[in-house]
């Protein structure tokens, strides 16, 4: 069971200012593929290479396969990294690159062979094997990379954004190729990326760090729907969250919250916050959007018109708020229309603006 234990792990760089991972704690079940994802100098990429035995954590430990692994060398611990920069060698050729970490190990030849020959078909490079990398396309060099890693049957997998330095096309391509050899695989594996549509298509759970910190971990959706504060509703998701600055009504009777001069439904157990101002989180996807006016709809008009082909996406001004809201493509409007909202208040999200934290 190859799970990893990650207990209060601390680092700061040399010379740098703040912890670039703060206490960080993981447990990463056996068979897992698990993505780090964050804004730029959240820490992810210090998590990983700690986890690969390159960095050393000023506290905190590191088990793998229930070892204590947090004092051993990378070699040491069976684990097997792929790095942004494709890191191959250009002298070698395809056949050579890819069984390169089993020769380090002195593996005998015929396994090397039948290994190498296994990770080339998983990765779609059989035909080319005896090239060198000048020869392969960017998209070919990164598959040897991550060949190279999957060849040495490592406890662990840990990528470093892979697919990054790939173009748009290849990336997506790229990206359901390597879950599905992953899923094949069965390998625990953990991915760093700062794209989030990539983590959320990867990932069996995500983890948003912020500030060397977990602001949250679980499944892809889960994350999505019930963002644990505002910072993750913003990072997850394109368009970010919506948060809309409310109060809540007192009285008896349905629930209720005051955006702007207008009046929303929202769910019961909102009533104990009567009086509190709150910001309502809610998706884009999640407004529904009538060009005519009706009963307990907010009235806006509209600003922006977007077509992205599969949907239209508004942005549109509600009492000063100005708010992002998905139509599907036959939806007809343009800027200075008028439009009204209905939000289904299971869809809403509640968070206290002083602190950014879910209110549920
Ligand atoms: P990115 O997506 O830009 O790679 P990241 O989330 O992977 O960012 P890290 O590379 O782990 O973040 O960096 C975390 C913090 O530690 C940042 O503030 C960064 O400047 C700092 N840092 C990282 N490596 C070093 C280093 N070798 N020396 C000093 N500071 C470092």
């Amino acid at each position: 069971m190859a799970d990893i234990i990650v207990s209060d792990l601390v680092k700061t760089h040399p010379g740098g200012r703040r912890p670039a991972t703060d206490h960080i704690s993981l447990h990463i079940p056996d068979g897992e593929f698990l993505v780090l994802v964050g804004p730029s100098g959240c820490g992810k990429t210090t998590l990983l290479r700690m986890v690969a035995g390159l960095e050393t954590p000023d506290a905190g430990t590191i088990h793998i396969r229930g070892r204590d692994v947090t004092h051993l060398s990378a070699r040491q611990r069976n684990v097997s990294m792929v790095f942004q920069s494709y890191a191959i060698f250009p002298h070698m050729r395809v056949r050579a690159n890819i069984g390169f970490g089993l020769m380090l190990h002195k593996v005998p030849k015929d396994e090397i062979n039948r290994r190498v020959a296994r990770a080339a078909e998983l990765l779609n490079l059989t035909d080319v094997l005896d090239r060198h990398p000048a020869q392969l396309s960017g998209g070919q060099r990164q598959r040897v990379a991550v060949a190279r890693a999957i060849a040495v049957d490592a406890d662990v997998l840990l990528m470093d954004e892979p697919l990054s330095n790939l173009d748009a096309l290849l990336r997506l391509q790229f990206r359901s190729e390597l879950k599905k050899i992953v899923n094949q695989l069965g390998t625990t594996t953990i991915y760093v990326t700062h794209d989030q549509a990539e983590a959320m298509s990867l990932g069996d759970r995500v983890a948003v760090l912020r500030d060397g910190r977990i602001a949250q971990i679980g499944p892809p959706i889960e994350v999505y729907d019930r963002p644990a504060d505002q910072f993750v509703g913003g990072f997850l998701g394109s368009p970010p969250m919506n948060f809309l600055p409310a109060t809540v009504e007192s009285g008896a009777g349905q629930a209720r919250v005051l955006v702007g001069t207008q009046r929303l439904a929202a769910p019961g157990q909102l009533t104990g916050f009567a009086g509190r101002p709150v910001s309502v989180g809610i998706r884009a996807e999640n407004i529904n959007v009538s060009d005519t006016a009706r009963d307990g709809a907010l009235a806006a008009q509209v600003e922006v018109v977007e077509p992205t082909g599969s949907a239209v996406l508004l942005t549109v001004q509600l009492d000063g708020i100005q708010l992002k809201v998905q139509t599907p493509p036959s939806f007809a409007t343009q800027p200075g229309k008028p439009v009204w909202l209905t939000i289904d208040p299971k869809h809403m999200r509640f968070y206290d603006p002083d602190t950014a934290l879910a209110l549920e």
